[in-house]
């Protein structure tokens, strides 16, 4: 599979060709601020590898995702996440149309900050 989707808007984030406000990026991740946030904290962690969904993911990808999931609790409190318990985060990954996923390059929604914005 080809690591970058020319077509693909977040590939075009990471390349820089569409403006993000980063939140971190290293040689295997990269991490915005989502455009249209549905809480006071609302970023996106996604492989620089293109994958469209978790249904493309193998063994190959173990280290990428599990990176993501434990750099996610730090991010979460750098920015601006309250500290676990009573704080916290919550991630959501949507994958397929009827998972409700709507950009089709692998993303994990990292939402938190003080509520009500909880949804479902
Ligand atoms: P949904 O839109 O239902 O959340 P996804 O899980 O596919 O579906 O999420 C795509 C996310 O990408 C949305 O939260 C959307 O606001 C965000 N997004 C789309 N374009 C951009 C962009 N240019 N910069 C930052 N976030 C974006």
């Amino acid at each position: 599979m080809s690591t970058h989707d020319p077509n693909c808007i977040f590939c075009k984030i990471i390349a820089g060709q569409i403006p993000s406000r980063k939140v971190y990026e290293d040689e295997d991740i990269f991490a915005f601020h989502d455009i249209n946030p549905w809480a006071p904290v609302h970023f996106l962690m996604i492989p620089r590898v293109h994958l469209p969904s978790m249904a493309q993911l193998g063994p190959e990808h173990e280290r990428v995702m599990g990176r993501i999931m434990t750099l996610a609790p730090r991010l979460a409190l750098e920015q601006g996440c309250n500290p676990y318990p009573e704080g916290g985060f919550r991630i959501v990954c949507n994958n397929g149309a009827e998972g409700g996923q709507e950009v089709h390059h692998l993303h994990v929604h990292v939402m938190g900050g003080p509520r009500p914005w909880l949804r479902g």
